[in-house]
């Protein structure tokens, strides 16, 4: 199945000049949901992956049947406030100004071999950070499994020296 063409592409969201891949139109399909997780887990299913990193919002979906269907524990990265105990924090820079993302101190355990999963790889700036915080808990980064690239936007340079997958690339 070609999950390309259920990908919708919005111009000028959420701002004047970006073209938005849009992933609800392949949510929505049974059968390309079920294809895109399938594809997903198999660049990682010989990787004895102990848990699953997500960040919010799209992450989550994507990164929780990809635990399931890899045997997986799932753990949620979070904007600023939202998990309830202790957190590790990191900021990292936006085009204009910063923002900061927090994951549970507990989450991981020494030597977990963790997987992070998003829905699409741009700059790589958020997945760099979820990384640097897996590695801060003492949890070894297998990879970096998403479903979209950006390619001209280079984010696989930011992440040189992991494993990184992508299903569709633009
Ligand atoms: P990065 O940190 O790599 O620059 O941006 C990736 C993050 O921004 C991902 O969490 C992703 O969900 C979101 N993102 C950026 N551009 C798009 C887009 O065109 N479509 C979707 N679905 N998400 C995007």
């Amino acid at each position: 199945m070609d999950l390309r063409n259920k990908i919708r592409s919005v111009q000028n969201f959420p701002k004047e000049g970006i073209d938005f891949k849009d992933i609800t139109t392949l949510l929505k399909d049974k059968e390309a949901f079920k294809e895109c997780i399938k594809q997903m887990a198999n660049k990682f299913k010989n990787e004895k992956i102990d848990i699953i990193v997500g960040a919010e919002a799209r992450g989550f979906i994507i990164g929780a049947p990809l635990a399931y269907e890899l045997n997986a524990g799932f753990v949620p990265v979070r904007k600023l406030g939202k998990l309830p105990s202790d957190t590790i924090k990191y900021e990292y820079e936006l085009e204009y100004g910063t923002d900061t993302l927090e994951m549970h101190k507990d989450a991981i355990s020494k030597g977990n071999r963790v997987l992070i999963v998003d829905d699409l790889l741009a700059t790589g700036g958020t997945s760099y950070s979820v990384a640097k915080m897996v590695e801060t808990l003492g949890g070894e980064v297998v990879g970096f499994d998403f479903l979209i690239e950006l390619e001209f936007l280079n984010g696989r340079e930011v992440l040189k020296g992991y494993k990184v997958e992508s299903i569709i690339k633009y």
